[in-house]
């Protein structure tokens, strides 16, 4: 099985696990009443696979065999495959509106990117490079969907992971064993953790080199039906309603859970860091797995603003408001947004170079823009759609209220310059999913921090950060300033009353 179906993605759910959800265990996730919602969209995504529209570009011939995969599963070697990886990214962020932050191709990328730099994890351990290889083939070969946990829980932001009340709140290692480590304590933030069939525990926030602190360096990957491992899911952003009243929300939930390892055996053979906290910190940067990483998610950021801006002009022609300046002037920010976007991803494709094991790396530096200002862009023109709908944003009746009674009046007084009442509260309410409900803030906070804290991202950004070429520039500057300074005198002749010419450089 290499290319799965939704029905087999929905089959792999029903592995039982512990999955918290509003106080009780989630027995069966494909036929629960709400989780259920998300599964299918997310199997609807298997689905797309095989579809003739879609399969040719969502899924790729394995370079040697005769076998499909994933086309997210593939290791660039050329730009116009990375090139095409990027239009399969791009297809499922439209056909989700870029709403899906977590669509399973964010961790098959990451994962193809982490085998591609096998040699890395080899450092720490021969055997460690070895695993993330066959890890890669086995999520690829069986079409596995990863849910990933970087972050430790929110107690003692002040303190380091073994500095906190109980060393083993933060996820540690708590045993060394000749099968594997058992980890102890908690992760958050698992994004899609209900419909994955995989945990990916990787490091992200930098870790102090103290004593003490070796015990939280590790990367590794197991099954979601591990024993001791318990996912505890947030309440439920879906508003229920139908399709009509929730078009977004109502299918688009992807959930979020924190992670707890109740002393959990990590086989050795799903280890690929341990112990050493030089190659933790370097992980996502040394590897060029961000680059990648970035590459996918900007795609999907260009896809979602693409779909704003959508919205953003129907509404305007809707209530017929397109022709005033101050409106015209927002939609033209949201073009410009996207504009720049787009710009940013073609230059970090076309500008790709060679990586490890020869895979073809996005430039990163047009990423790095998008990454660190999506955070603002976002709020911005959710701000756009606020100002457009205005009060029409508040008075939305409900399918259920379209078809009673009050019906003929809702026809009648919710019409439009361009459109009748029913297509008018169908677009009203699609935007109110992205700005006004629960789901819509929850994407705002998603566009703010899933890829790190803006904060520290934009320090890291300034850091990290080539400065050489313009620091250079403005000392050649200088120079070439005072070197006509000394030609100066020659080339203009000072007029009769003006002073000498400065001793500087004479
Ligand atoms: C909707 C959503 C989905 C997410 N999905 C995932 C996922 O799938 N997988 C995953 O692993 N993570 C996920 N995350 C977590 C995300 O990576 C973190 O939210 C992000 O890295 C920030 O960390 P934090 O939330 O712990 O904030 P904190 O680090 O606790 O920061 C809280 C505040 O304190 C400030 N602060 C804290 N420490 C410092 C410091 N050292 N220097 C300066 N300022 C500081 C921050 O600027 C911020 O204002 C998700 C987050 C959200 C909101």
């Amino acid at each position: 099985m290499t290319v799965r179906s939704g029905a087999q993605f929905l089959k792999g759910l029903e592995a039982p696990r512990e999955l918290w959800f509003e106080g009780e265990v989630v027995r069966d996730i494909p036929s629960h009443p709400v989780l259920g919602k998300t599964a299918r969209t997310i199997a609807w995504l298997y689905d797309l696979q095989h579809e003739p529209e879609y399969r040719d570009l969502l899924t790729t011939t394995l370079p040697g065999t005769d076998r499909r995969v994933a086309t997210s599963f593939v290791q660039p070697r050329t730009v116009e495959e990375l090139q095409r990886r990027g239009r399969a990214t791009k297809l499922v962020a439209d056909l989700t509106a870029g709403m899906l932050g977590r669509s399973p191709d964010f961790l098959n990328i990451n994962v193809a990117a982490f085998a591609a730099a096998n040699e890395y994890f080899s450092r720490a351990d021969p055997r460690f490079g070895e695993n993330m290889v066959r890890y890669y083939e086995y999520v690829r070969d069986n079409d596995l969907s990863l849910t990933h946990t970087l972050i430790s829980p929110q107690v003692n932001r002040a303190k380091g992971p073994h500095e906190q009340v109980d060393p083993y709140i933060v996820a540690g290692a708590l045993e060394e064993r000749d099968d594997g480590i058992v980890i102890r304590g908690a992760r958050m933030l698992a994004t899609l953790a209900p419909f994955s069939d995989e945990m990916a525990v990787f490091p992200s926030t930098f870790l102090q080199n103290t004593p003490g602190a070796e015990k939280y360096a590790f990367a590794f990957a197991i099954p979601c039906d591990t024993p001791g491992m318990k996912m505890i899911c947030r309440e439920s952003f879906d508003a229920g309603g139908s399709l009509f009243d929730h078009p977004l929300a109502s299918r688009f939930d992807e959930m979020d859970a924190l992670v707890v390892f109740d002393d959990v055996l990590v086989p050795w053979e799903r280890v690929f860091l341990y112990n050493n906290i030089e190659l933790v910190n370097g992980l996502f940067r040394d590897t060029h797995a961000m680059p990648h990483l970035m590459h996918q998610f900007t795609t999907r950021m260009l896809a979602k603003s693409e779909f704003v801006l959508g919205v953003a002009v129907l509404i305007a022609e809707t209530i017929a408001v397109d022709g005033f300046p101050q409106v015209q002037e927002r939609l033209a920010e949201i073009i410009n947004d996207v504009e720049t976007l787009r710009a940013c991803i073609d230059s970090a494709e076309r500008n790709a170079r060679p990586g490890p094991g020869g895979v073809m790396v996005p430039t990163q530096e047009p990423l790095w823009s998008i990454r660190t200002t999506f955070h603002k862009m976002y709020p911005r023109m959710i701000g756009h759609l606020q100002q457009l709908g205005a009060g029409g944003l508040m008075l939305l009746p409900t399918e259920k209220d379209l078809e009673s009674g009050i019906g003929p009046d809702i026809r009648r007084y919710y019409q439009a310059a361009n459109a009748g009442a029913e297509e008018r509260i169908r677009l009203f309410r699609l935007a109110w999913d992205i700005v006004g409900s629960t789901w819509g803030s929850r994407q705002e906070l998603y566009e703010r921090f899933f890829s790190g804290d803006p904060v520290r991202l934009m320090s890291t950004r300034y850091v990290s950060y080539d400065k050489a070429p313009y620091r250079d520039r403005v000392r050649a500057f200088f120079e070439r300033s005072a070197r006509q300074a000394e030609v100066a005198p020659a080339a203009a002749p000072a007029p009769a009353a003006a002073a000498p010419v400065g001793a500087r450089g004479q």
